[in-house]
């Protein structure tokens, strides 16, 4: 942020960057005993190699929520919490939530602690901690939101990373705004998380809607690593729900395609009566060939056409039904 200084006719920029944070880093945990210890020893060390630089407040903590485990994470984060309880904090879902939500829990969680700014990071140490120094930096040169974008993919698969392309190809083309390259590790300030707090939807994709908050943002690159230990918690099955999430929670485009599909066929419908009208003129027309395919075509197409305004109406109360916020106020002076 910067403020101008009236001094005499001169006009003086001073730099005015925005207090130390009290952060809290949020942490979904899925089945993650492995390798959770050694992701708290980390980002332990870095919260409080931050407190010691002065970057961000004494009272930062580890949001850790366990996306309803099944093996030793829970009891993990209990013994976190005892052996420093000013630090790690925990919240357990009754069962599994998905990643998502186990995200938007740890930035509610962190709001109501009266945070003033929180990053989401996964539990396997993938995102590397240390960009965190940038985000914050970021965070009090006055953006809202920084997001983590990860400047290479040589640690993923060759599936992985070809699906992860088409994906982000097609958000882009169903109108989302996503960035490309950017998972869910990222900052955000509280005034970002109240904003978010207001799209009240149960299908959460954070992907789609951070972006589409606005507010000042800006973008931290990170070397993505490899899985410290354990297994992925995102099979196939996961990816592609959400995947599919993603589309339709965004999207009435799918809808918009039955019309169009509708209409080509109509045009086909249209071609082929002119074709059956020229055989029939020129005398070499097969009997009830024309008749056939023309109703045929012409039909399907007014059928699908009709499903088409039908589902316009069906994706306008889907929108609605969402009671997304119609305006967001960045500040007021
Ligand atoms: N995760 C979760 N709930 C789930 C699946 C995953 O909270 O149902 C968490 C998981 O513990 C990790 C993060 O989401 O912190 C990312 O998962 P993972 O590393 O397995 O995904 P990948 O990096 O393989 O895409
Ligand atoms: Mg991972």
């Amino acid at each position: 942020m910067i403020e101008d200084e009236q001094i005499g006719s001169k006009v003086n920029w001073v730099e005015v960057r925005r207090e130390p944070p009290e952060l809290c880093i949020v942490v979904p945990c899925y089945n993650e005993e492995q390798v959770l210890r050694q992701t708290a020893a980390v980002l332990s060390g870095k919260v409080r190699s931050l407190v010691d630089t002065g970057e961000i407040k004494p009272s930062s903590a580890v949001l850790l929520v366990d996306d309803g485990s099944a093996d030793g994470t829970w009891s993990i984060i209990e013994q976190l919490h005892d052996e420093d309880t000013g630090l790690f904090h925990g919240v357990k879902f009754s069962h599994n939530q998905g990643h998502q939500n186990a995200v938007y829990a740890g930035l509610m969680a962190a709001y109501d602690r009266g945070c003033d700014a929180a990053v989401s990071l996964d539990a396997d140490l993938q995102d590397d901690p240390d960009a965190i120094d940038e985000m914050v930096r970021d965070y009090r040169d006055g953006n809202e939101i920084v997001f983590g974008v990860r400047n290479n993919r040589d640690t993923d698969s060759m599936f992985k990373r070809s699906t992860a392309e088409a994906f982000y190809t097609l958000m882009s083309w169903m109108g989302a705004d996503i960035i490309p390259d950017h998972a869910d590790y990222r900052l955000m300030s509280r005034t970002a998380i109240e904003a978010l707090s207001r799209y009240t939807e149960t299908n959460l994709f954070l992907r789609g809607i951070v972006p589409s908050l606005g507010f000042s943002t800006s973008e931290v690159f990170y070397k993505r690593g490899t899985r410290a230990a354990g297994e992925s918690k995102y099979p196939v099955s996961k990816m592609l729900s959400f995947a599919m999430e993603g589309i339709t929670s965004f999207s009435v485009k799918p809808l918009r395609i039955i019309t169009m599909i509708g209409m080509l066929s109509i045009v086909v419908g249209i071609v082929m009566l002119v074709y059956t009208v020229v055989s029939v003129c020129s005398g070499n027309a097969v009997t009830g060939w024309g008749s056939l395919m023309v109703s045929m075509w012409l039909l399907g197409g007014l059928i699908l056409v009709s499903l088409g305004v039908v589902g316009e109406y069906i994706g306008r109360i889907y929108l609605e039904t969402k009671r997304r916020p119609r305006y967001i106020i960045e500040r007021m002076v």
